[in-house]
């Protein structure tokens, strides 16, 4: 029987209530967030989408650099040093926008910047972190080659001293690939094989050898500069290594920090999706009827509430862990797995509920669909996490 709709007793943006879990300073960084995405993404992020390109990637870096985004969870050297979970939640509101917007952010803050900052020495840290934090300078993380992605120990990338001591220049030589933010950066963190095992490299993007292709013709995270890096016999001097870390330690550290952004993102580009979708059933209507009222799109919107809750209940409880310092890697790995997963889950579902429409970048729906396929593989496919934590459960590796 057809009955006529009453309003809603739950708001839809948070059917768990989980807004009482925050403080005032959390409300407040997430309210500045979104204000921001309000005003200068989203009514311009589908045109980028579409078109391939940000408009203005230096631009849109300094704006998250004043308003102390960039490294913002980490202290000194014109960092905002705010908290882990405050530093989620900002991921999740940019996010909501785009997930492309959210990779800029988190591949300067969590991989470029947290490399220098946990890594570095304090002629680099002094260098490079204050400009990175305000925005001036980009940076971008090379560690994926064309032929070495889950298994970044096979890289080929490589580093070789110019002489026999510890003063004498590197010489890198190798290709790196998929790398967020590769062509606007300043600077890049580079991961390279010497005769000492993985070392980590400060390059100016301005050195001789260096060069930044875009990559083209993608159809995920298109409001995202994606490129190949290119190092042609690269002189660097003996300053530029990362001193304090050697070994796939080093980047595995960075991308632990970055997979947490995401644990919280995904759940963005989720809430988007959602509403949008539990809008437009409330005001399409067929067979004479909101299609908001038939069952089948109630479940598909009940799922959708459900799952969104529970990502955004684990991504907040793993930024509470992280705040007190208890924070497993796998346990981020369990929140990546999860949270993309589902999130992805939730726009497929909410794609459904708009038809036609659905397919069309006039709604979000498709573009973060779209989005969180990239999201899905990087910073570890689905499958390393659930490596991850299969190994960490059983105590038996499952990777080779
Ligand atoms: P592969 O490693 O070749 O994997 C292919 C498939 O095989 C996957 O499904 C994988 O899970 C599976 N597989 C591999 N090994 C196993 C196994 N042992 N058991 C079971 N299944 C297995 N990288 C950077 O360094 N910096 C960046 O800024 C960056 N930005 C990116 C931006 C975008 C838009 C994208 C798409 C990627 C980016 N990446 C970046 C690269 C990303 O991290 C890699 O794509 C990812 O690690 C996977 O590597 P791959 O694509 O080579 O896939």
């Amino acid at each position: 029987m057809n009955t006529p709709g009453n309003a809603p007793t739950l708001d839809p943006s948070d059917p768990a209530g989980i807004d009482a879990q925050l403080s005032a300073d959390e409300k407040a960084v997430r309210a500045s967030v979104r204000r921001l995405c309000e005003e200068h993404i989203d009514p311009y992020v589908a045109d980028w989408f579409e078109r391939g390109e940000l408009a203005d990637p230096r631009g849109l870096a300094k704006q998250l650099g004043s308003m102390g985004l960039l490294g913002m969870h980490l202290e000194g050297y014109g960092c905002a040093g705010m908290s882990a979970t405050e530093y989620g939640l900002a991921c999740l509101e940019l996010e909501a926008s785009d997930s492309g917007i959210r990779s800029l952010m988190s591949v300067q803050g969590s991989l470029a910047m947290f490399a220098i900052w946990r890594w570095g020495s304090e002629e680099q840290k002094q260098e490079w972190l204050p400009s990175m934090a305000s925005g001036e300078a980009i940076g971008c993380f090379g560690l994926t080659e064309p032929d070495a992605g889950s298994d970044p120990g096979s890289m080929r990338t490589r580093a070789r001293r110019d002489g026999h001591d510890d003063s004498a220049d590197w010489i890198l030589d190798g290709r790196k690939m998929w790398i967020t933010n590769g062509s606007v950066a300043d600077v890049a963190v580079v991961w390279a094989n010497t005769d000492e095992g993985v070392r980590g490299f400060v390059v100016p993007t301005s050195a001789a050898g260096f060069s930044a292709p875009l990559i083209h013709h993608k159809m995920s995270l298109r409001a995202s500069v994606t490129s190949e890096l290119v190092l042609d016999q690269v002189r660097l001097p003996a300053s530029a290594m990362l001193p304090e870390v050697r070994g796939l330690k080093g980047p595995l550290s960075c991308l632990n920090e970055a997979r947490f952004g995401i644990v919280w993102g995904s759940m963005g580009a989720a809430r988007s999706s959602y509403l949008t979708a539990l809008r437009y059933a409330t005001e399409r209507e067929q067979f004479g009827r909101p299609i908001a009222g038939f069952q089948l799109t109630q479940q598909k919107l009940a799922d959708m509430a459900v799952e969104y809750s529970k990502g955004v209940l684990l991504a907040l409880h793993l930024g509470r862990l992280k705040d007190v310092g208890t924070l497993q890697p796998e346990q981020v790995s369990l929140g990546k797995l999860n949270n993309v997963r589902e999130a992805l889950e939730i726009c497929r579902s909410a794609r459904t509920i708009l038809g036609a429409n659905g397919i069309s970048l006039e709604y979000p729906v498709i573009r973060h669909m779209n989005n969180l396929e990239s999201v899905l593989t990087y910073e570890g496919t689905v499958e390393m996490h659930t490596l991850v934590l299969g190994q960490a459960l059983t105590g038996h590796g499952a990777f080779r």
